[in-house]
């Protein structure tokens, strides 16, 4: 990032505007709406430029530019034709540490104006850091089109009940509820459709039944993330992430979805790489009532869907008892996800008639598993966690005498982007992934449907 998008504060603050036409008088327009009082320099100066200036409550001075004309400034704009003024000014600005814009020219501001977006108190600026004004411009018709011109009138009404709604709710973060319930009800149709005086009523109506209790509220979301392409998650794992304060995740969830929590939440990393609990199961039971005690809505994010292999039941159990509101939201599990971006149904009619999720991993370590009964026709069998024990899966199944051709894939990250996709059968595959760096998490799928990986392939 090369410039630091700000907003600037410029009631009552002097600012230089070297230059009297009207590249000088664009600017001078901006700054004044911005409150600014306008010294403007120049040999010669416009007649709008000079009444805008007064009116601003600031100064003409017909002169050439000099150095003492940046006494007192808060800013300082170059826009003249002469090329030596606005090196000049660009220099002594430098000098006494004042901003300075020299129009259309990069290499000499300090400073540059984006584009903007403007539903005054609304604002919304783009800049491309100079790389590419066209864009910029492109990408504000687009962000244009999207926001309803009366938006300026719903900030403003919005502004006016802070202080009301302060008073009633001290809370900030029970405001911030307040505000959201009510942008995603009857408040913003009623001002887009330009019924302001009804939006008033309305918005006085909500203060005043404004309830406290309800909105600070402690609750507990177990969002199921999707196995790490964010594009998986459900519309309502969206939403409630993005009303989370605390976010608790591990290391199934992809980097892609936290970028989608709010800016200003805590994320605790609870760890849960194969082994390394960084933190205790127990201790993440009770961190969720911890936070929620504290009247936080807390999402605990799990990787694929909480409710498969994913002790969503272990967490949820203090937060029951604890008599907490929660809520459980299902997500695209590993099997599903693996299965569709590597092009292997896990049922088809010529191959499989049913699917079976097992864990390759048991709370002791050991895969004891029941292996006759795993060995079932027209059965895929899918394995969580089976990357470690994939040796003795295959032997389970081999001596309780499943077909030792038996085709056998493993996906490695799947559905993100380095998705990995190793291909043998109950023999080979063992010796295929000791030999190949497989990254995890790493599913494994065994039966006839992994032959269909050619013809369905698409991703990766
Ligand atoms: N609740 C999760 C599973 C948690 S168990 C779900 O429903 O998907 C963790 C195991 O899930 C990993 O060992 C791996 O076998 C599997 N897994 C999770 N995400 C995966 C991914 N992106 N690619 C491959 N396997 C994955």
């Amino acid at each position: 990032m090369d410039y630091l998008p700000v907003a600037w504060r410029l009631r009552d603050q002097l600012a230089l505007i070297v230059g009297g036409g009207e590249i000088a008088l664009r600017k001078a327009r901006l700054l004044a709406r911005a409150g600014a009082r306008l010294r403007v320099v120049s040999p010669e100066v416009e007649a709008e430029l000079d009444a805008l200036a007064v009116q601003s409550g600031g100064e003409v001075i017909v002169a050439r530019y000099i150095a003492e004309h940046l006494h007192g400034v808060t800013l300082a704009i170059g826009a003249t034709d002469d090329m030596s003024v606005n090196q000049q000014l660009h220099q002594d600005a430098l000098h006494v540490g004042v901003p300075v814009n020299v129009v259309d020219n990069p290499p000499l501001c300090t400073f540059i104006f984006p584009a903007i977006v403007d539903r005054d108190p609304l604002l919304i600026s783009i800049s491309s850091g100079g790389a590419s004004p066209v864009l910029a411009r492109w990408a504000r018709s687009k962000i244009e089109t999207l926001l309803p011109t009366r938006l300026g009138e719903l900030a403003s009404l919005m502004g006016r009940f802070r202080k009301p709604l302060a008073a009633k709710l001290p809370q900030i973060g029970a405001r911030r509820l307040f505000w959201e319930g009510l942008l995603d009800g009857a408040l913003m149709e009623t001002v887009l459709a330009g019924r302001t005086a009804d939006a008033e009523q309305l918005l006085q109506a909500a203060v005043d039944d404004a309830d406290v209790e309800t909105l600070s509220r402690g609750e507990v979301y177990l969002v199921g993330a999707g196995p790490g392409d964010p594009d998986l998650m459900t519309f309502r794992a969206l939403r409630l992430l993005q009303k989370a304060d605390v976010v608790l995740y591990d290391r199934l969830v992809g980097a892609g979805i936290l970028e989608l929590a709010r800016r200003d939440a805590d994320l605790v990393y609870v760890g849960k790489a194969r082994d390394q609990h960084v933190v205790p199961q127990e201790d993440i039971n009770n961190l969720l009532v911890h936070y929620a005690r504290q009247g936080k809505k807390v999402c605990r994010l799990k990787g694929g869907d909480p409710f498969i292999f994913g002790r969503g039941g272990e967490e949820l159990d203090s937060v029951v008892e604890a008599g907490i509101p929660f809520q459980v939201v299902p997500g695209v599990t590993a099997a599903a996800g693996c299965a569709a971006y590597a092009g292997i149904p896990l049922t088809h009619r010529d191959h499989a008639q049913s699917v079976r999720f097992v864990t390759g991993h048991r709370k002791d370590k050991s895969v004891d598993l029941p292996w006759a009964s795993l060995i079932t026709p027209g059965e895929t069998l899918v394995f969580y966690m089976g990357l470690v024990s994939l040796s003795q899966i295959c032997q389970g199944l081999l001596g309780a005498g499943m077909d030792p051709n038996m085709p056998a894939a493993m996906v490695s990250r799947g559905t993100l982007a380095d998705q990995q996709v190793l291909m043998g059968s109950l023999t080979t595959l063992p010796d295929i992934i000791a030999k190949a760096e497989v990254a995890a998490p790493s599913l494994l799928i065994i039966g006839t449907v992994v032959t269909l990986h050619p013809r369905y392939r698409w991703f990766g």
